[in-house]
């Protein structure tokens, strides 16, 4: 668990929080990078042993490793301290379990992540009688008629990462706070880097780490980050008790990942912006969604809390379901493949009768004029059959 200091504060831009935000060389000879702890137990000071006072007991509680991430994360996102999980699922989960109890009513965005919808949805409600009120999130009275006398949680993913819905986050937090209702958002989308939510009132933020903020398709992972109470309470229940902590391993690569995410993401940002245009302009494509372009449906919440944009959308072509399960396939570059965030470009379909012919497509670091041709010979040759 990492709570920060006046020191760790001193670090406020994003890049320098990235870069040096943990960094101890005095203690470590020196070396550049923070050393990995990958020690299960840390044994205590004795009057023979040598070892001096030092806060560590066992790494299911906490480890210097994880710390040095939990700060970056914490800084990046303004809150007071971070968790790390060893997945993205274990930080949801554990911060949804903070605030609900059994009996209790939790409003949710209905297009939020599977996991956490499943969460909710079945596990919860079936074990411990948690009912649940799915909404749109993009309207506010919506919202408020969702609540009950016994809702304990509204749960965000704002924008979500199929088709982008956003939530308007201080109006949301502000009836929250009235009636004394928990609120958490997954915002792994946005990263810490282009929203903040704990700065418009959100209680706890949740991140998959696998995305973006690790970067590399080579690490699972989680964080969630709020106040001192939340964080202090999370780790002495949710994290300690279902143990769900990250390794030292994962912290590390996590670490090393986060050194570069502000030029990963303005990069995927502008190959992005470049393929969703390219497909906006195509005759074959029917519809785009890509936060932050022109015809994205919630403009204005887009520019009043997202502070740039990324690789990921989603476009429906036009045509029938078998032809755009081919375009798919008959990509080079985009694999297909259902995570995001990486350096590699990933398409999938994700077709439902609520969706249309679907595909969601992550735009990586490759030279995006050879992912444009790639995209342009695939439609070039899409309805010849
Ligand atoms: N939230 C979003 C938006 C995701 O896309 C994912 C994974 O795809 C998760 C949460 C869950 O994260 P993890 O797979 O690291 O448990």
């Amino acid at each position: 668990m990492a709570i920060l200091t006046e020191k760790d504060k001193k670090y406020t831009s994003p890049e320098d929080i990235c870069a040096h935000l943990g960094d101890n060389y005095a203690d470590f000879n020196g070396a550049v990078i923070p050393p990995i702890f990958q020690s299960s137990l840390f044994v205590q000071h004795t009057e023979t042993n040598g070892v001096k006072e030092h806060p560590y007991t066992y790494s299911r509680s906490e480890n210097p490793t994880l710390e040095v991430a939990e700060k970056k994360i914490a800084a990046l996102e303004g809150g007071d301290g971070a968790l790390v999980f060893s997945s993205g699922m274990g930080a949801m989960s554990a911060a949804i379990m903070h605030f609900v109890r059994a009996g209790c009513h939790v409003v949710l965005v209905g297009t939020c992540y599977v996991g956490a919808n499943t969460f909710i949805r079945e596990y919860l409600y079936n074990k411990f009688n948690i009912s649940f009120t799915a909404v749109h999130g993009g309207d506010i009275k919506e919202i408020e008629d969702a609540i009950r006398p016994e809702t304990a949680l509204i749960y965000l993913e704002s924008p979500s990462t199929f088709v982008f819905h956003m939530q308007d986050l201080e109006a949301i937090a502000r009836i929250a706070k009235e009636r004394g209702i928990g609120t958490v958002i997954d915002n792994t989308y946005a990263t810490p880097l282009h929203q903040q939510p704990l700065k418009h009132g959100i209680d706890i933020v949740c991140h998959s780490i696998t995305k973006y903020l690790s970067g590399h398709s080579d690490v699972m992972g989680g964080v969630l980050v709020a106040n001192e109470e939340i964080i202090r309470s999370v780790q002495a229940n949710e994290r300690v008790l279902i143990g769900a902590v990250m390794d030292p391993h994962q912290a590390y690569l996590l670490i090393r990942g986060i050194r570069t995410l502000p030029l990963r993401l303005a990069q995927h940002g502008e190959n992005g912006k470049r393929v969703a245009a390219f497909l906006e302009s195509h005759p074959k494509i029917e519809r785009v969604f890509y936060p932050g372009s022109e015809s994205f449906a919630q403009k204005e919440l887009f520019e009043k809390y997202l502070s740039g944009t990324n690789g990921l959308m989603s476009f429906i072509p036009k045509g029938t379901e078998a032809q755009a399960q081919k375009l798919v396939n008959s990509l080079h570059y985009f694999q297909n493949g259902f995570s995001w965030g990486g350096f590699e470009s990933l398409v999938t379909y994700v077709g439902s009768p609520e969706r249309g012919h679907l595909i969601r497509m992550h735009v990586g670091l490759e030279n995006v004029d050879s992912l444009i041709d790639d995209l342009k010979n695939a439609l070039d040759s899409y309805d010849k059959e």
